[in-house]
This record gives C-alpha cells, sequence and structure tokens, in this order.
C-alpha cells in the first residue's frame, strides 16, 4: 500500500488536493479532525471533551487520535492512503512508523504545502464544508464556491461552515502548526521522504505538481 502524509496549516488546501488524489489514484482521504469531528456527533463523555478541544484549536489526546486512525487504517481496502491532520508532532510521527511498520506499509512521503498566514487566514474565514461528502468549498474564493451557493454540487444538501472557522480559533491553530512541525518536516526531511510545494499556487498547479512527485516516486 501506497501512503502520502500532507503537512500544511489550516487552509492551505490540503482538503482539496486530498480529493483530487482520491478521484485519480483512488486512493482513501482519511482527516483525522473529519475522524474526530465524526467521534463528536455521538453523546459520549469522549464525545463532549473531543467537541471542546476542537472548539479552543487544542489538540486531542495522542491516545484518542491514534487509536481512530489505527482502527481506520487497519481497516483500509484500497491501494493508498492521504493521511490529513496527522502527525502533527514529532511524537505522533513516531506512533505512526509503529503503526505502518505493524501494518507492513513500507510505501510512505509527506507532502508539506507552503502558505504564510494572511493567505491561510483568508481562505480559512471563507471556507464550507459537505457533511456528507466532506468536500471542501469557499464562499470567498471564486473557483472553490459551490455552484450553488451553500449547496454541495455533489449531495445537493447545504454546507456547513465548521465552528472553529474563526479568525480567533484560527489564530491558535497557526500558532500551534508552527510551534509543531518545524521539528516535524526536519524529521521527515532527514528521512529524505519530504516533498514541499508552493501552497500560494492555484489548486489545479498545485495537484500538477502534486502528480509530479507522484511519479517521481512510481505511485499509481
Ligand atoms: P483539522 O481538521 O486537521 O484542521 O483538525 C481540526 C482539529 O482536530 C484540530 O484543531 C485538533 O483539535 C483536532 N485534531 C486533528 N488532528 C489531530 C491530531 N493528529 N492530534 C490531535 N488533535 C487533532
Amino acid at each position: 500500500m501506497q501512503g502520502i502524509i500532507f503537512v500544511a496549516p489550516p487552509a492551505a488546501g490540503k482538503g482539496t488536493q486530498s480529493k483530487f488524489i482520491e478521484d485519480k489514484y483512488g486512493f482513501v482521504h482519511i482527516s483525522t479532525g473529519d475522524l474526530l469531528r465524526e467521534e463528536t456527533k455521538k453523546n459520549t463523555l469522549e464525545g463532549l471533551y473531543i467537541s471542546e478541544k476542537l472548539e479552543n484549536g487544542e489538540l486531542v489526546d495522542d491516545d484518542l487520535v491514534s487509536n481512530l486512525l489505527e482502527k481506520k487504517l487497519s481497516n483500509l481496502n484500497s491501494r493508498g492512503f492521504i493521511l490529513d491532520g496527522y502527525p502533527r508532532d514529532i511524537n505522533q510521527a513516531k506512533i505512526l512508523d509503529n503503526m505502518l511498520n505493524n501494518l507492513n506499509i513500507t510505501r510512505l512521503i509527506v507532502i508539506n504545502i507552503d502558505i504564510d498566514r494572511e493567505i491561510a487566514k483568508k481562505r480559512i474565514l471563507g471556507r464550507l464544508q459537505c457533511q456528507s461528502c466532506n468536500r471542501v468549498y469557499n464562499d470567498l474564493i471564486k473557483e472553490l464556491m459551490p455552484r450553488v451557493s451553500g449547496i454541495c454540487d455533489n449531495c445537493n444538501i447545504p454546507l456547513i461552515r465548521r465552528t472553529d472557522d474563526n479568525e480567533e480559533t484560527f489564530n491558535e491553530r497557526f500558532d500551534l502548526y508552527l510551534e509543531e512541525t518545524s521539528s516535524l518536516i526536519k524529521y521527515y526531511e532527514d528521512k529524505k521522504i519530504l516533498y514541499k510545494v508552493d501552497g500560494t499556487k492555484s489548486k489545479d498547479e498545485i495537484f500538477k505538481d502534486i502528480e509530479k512527485i507522484l511519479g517521481s516516486e512510481n505511485y499509481d
């Protein structure tokens, strides 16, 4: 099985690029943010704990998120996967190394989408998502708008604005990203599996860059 990890700040376009890869390569997109949001719908203490963390832009406990991910990875029946939102730091990177080892998954690359804070902020304040297919739109960016305002192109149901997509939570999450990921990027650079992509380009140009990377690694 072939694996791709996305390391990128909030609103760098991970969700959009994951969808493109999913459609072209048949890989499964696994977003730990989505897995966690799914858990918040359950009326349990754990669900409440996760809701609070998400609202505050804080990281959820490593064991909890790692267990959710492991369950998902071990039940996968596909050529590959795209990991979006995990690992967030070196500790999670090491947990993931073990997990992949145990599951006999040896082909892994890391793509870092680079984008500055101001562009990310604009993107996040307009972001909308479909609760059914998880496709991401943006009502401030022309090329990412749905065909009908506020409605998913695929599922024809109303789009949702995430409660953590506000300026205060955004700033928290961006600061946390910078703090946690500089060492993560170095970790994967040292393993020689890290690729950088310019996230200020259009979504199609970014995808072309990603296709080149996957081609150079013989991903198919
Ligand atoms: P995301 O959808 O990746 O932007 O994540 C939304 C929120 O989910 C984050 O702000 C965290 O609260 C939580 N989260 C997602 N992935 C992780 C992770 N790998 N470890 C801990 N918390 C996470």
